[in-house]
């Protein structure tokens, strides 16, 4: 398989990315965080079976960053991003460095307004402004058809299809499944920060998601019983701090009291510096 190229510079992206448009080419893009692992490589496969040149950029993007968050901890491993990528079939790494993409006097920011409020946004206020804000960067440099979003960040993928939808991007957002470890923990680059200790009491989340679901499965639509059986499987586990577990409208994330079709029951739950998200459409065809 050819190497995959390597672009950093935002003006070059956006030539190859008109380039490959005009001799005809759908372009597909994956936007991560790098410290690449199973679930963005899943993404990039989705990419590549749908388009016929796929972009992944790797981009550490210190707005959606807060103060006191993990940004100058956050992992990285080009050499390694990179091989991943080639494997999974992308044909271009973009790799901006922060000022090529936030230029001196940088000052606009995209808000999605509701739907960046609850759940995630309530302990990480500026957050989904910043991923707005780049998102809307980083489509307007590569211009995809295609974009590839993972449902592990639930509340990301429903602020980046908000976006699209009111900012007139012809962008297409597709969607991937959360990708598990073999135990049910859900991929992501932070799992890198967990001790052995706190990488064991992991599995609460997920268990925390299958004891929801086995009272959806036994008719329970009442949305503080669900989500009491998450938080007791939670709670169980020690040296666990839960942000916010909840049960909310999969679209709208507006509060649910009740589940009528389907319900996002979503979770952030601290183990030692480690900030764990997960989630599942309760009634969904999906089940973690
Ligand atoms: P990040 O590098 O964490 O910003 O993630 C980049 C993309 O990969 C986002 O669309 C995430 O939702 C997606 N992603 C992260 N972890 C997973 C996973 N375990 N399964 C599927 N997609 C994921």
């Amino acid at each position: 398989m050819d190497d995959v190229q390597v672009i950093r510079e935002p003006a070059e992206m956006r030539e190859q990315s008109r380039r490959w448009r005009s001799e005809g080419h759908r372009i597909g893009f994956v936007p991560t965080m790098g410290y690449l692992h199973e679930g963005h490589l899943s993404l990039v496969r989705l990419a590549a079976a749908r388009c016929d040149r796929v972009v992944v950029s790797i981009f550490v993007n210190p707005t959606q960053f807060g103060e006191g968050e993990d940004l100058d901890a956050y992992p990285r491993d080009e050499a390694g991003d990179l091989a991943k990528c080639r494997e999974a079939g992308a044909h271009m790494a973009w790799i901006p460095d922060t000022p090529a993409m936030y230029t001196p006097g940088y000052q606009t920011r995209v808000e999605v307004a509701e739907l960046s409020k609850p759940l995630c946004g309530a302990s990480r206020p500026v957050h989904f402004s910043g991923v707005a804000t780049v998102v809307t960067k980083l489509f307007n440099v590569v211009e995809p058809d295609v974009a590839v979003f993972g449902q592990k960040d639930y509340q990301q993928l429903q602020v980046v299809r908000r976006l699209v939808q009111d900012l007139d991007f012809a962008v297409e957002v597709l969607s991937g499944p959360t990708v598990r470890e073999p135990d049910g923990v859900a991929m992501s680059s932070r799992n890198a920060y967990m001790t052995s200790f706190e990488r064991s009491q992991a599995t609460c989340l997920v268990q925390g998601l299958r004891a929801a679901w086995a009272r959806f499965d036994a008719g329970e639509r009442d949305v503080d019983a669900l989500v009491a059986a998450a938080r007791a499987t939670i709670d169980r586990a020690p040296d666990t701090r839960v942000d916010y577990v909840e049960v909310r409208h999969p679209e709208t994330l507006e509060p649910l009291t009740t589940i009528e079709d389907r319900g996002v029951l979503a979770m952030a739950v601290f183990l030692g510096k480690a900030r764990l998200i997960d989630n599942t459409v309760l009634g969904g065809a999906q089940r973690p």
